[in-house]
């Protein structure tokens, strides 16, 4: 096991500079989106009863399903302007890369030290 496969599989699949983006005013809170979402991007408020986008990342390219299903048109999309780069680097912070890596150096020395 390597110290990359800590980070989820869907972290890394941030091709898609899209994501899907609620308008409050007017969702009606019906939770269709939140069921229907095979990639659970969103959570549902049960206090102020209204869908959440939570894990906007597990999105899947050129699925439309949640804007198709919304009885009030409250779903749409909205370009990412951050860089695929900028993407991955807020993973490697979130995950804790480089503290992974300096770990893997440590206890890997016979591997990769210089020859
Ligand atoms: S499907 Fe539309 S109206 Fe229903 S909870 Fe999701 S965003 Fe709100
Ligand atoms: S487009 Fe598809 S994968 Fe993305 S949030 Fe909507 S239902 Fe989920």
């Amino acid at each position: 096991m390597t110290f990359m496969s800590a980070i989820p599989r869907c972290a890394f699949q941030v091709k898609s500079n899209l994501r899907s983006i609620i308008d409050e005013e007017n969702c009606i809170g019906c939770g269709v989106c939140v069921v229907a979402c095979g990639r659970k991007v969103f959570r549902y408020d049960y206090v102020n009863k209204k869908a959440k986008v939570v894990y906007p990342y597990n999105c899947m390219v050129a699925c439309q399903t949640c804007v198709n299903l919304c009885p009030s048109n409250a779903i749409s999309f909205q370009r990412n302007e951050q860089t695929e780069r900028e993407q991955i680097q807020r993973l490697v912070k979130d995950y804790n890369i480089v503290k992974k890596a300096k770990k893997a150096l440590a206890e890997r020395e016979d591997e990769f030290r210089l020859p």
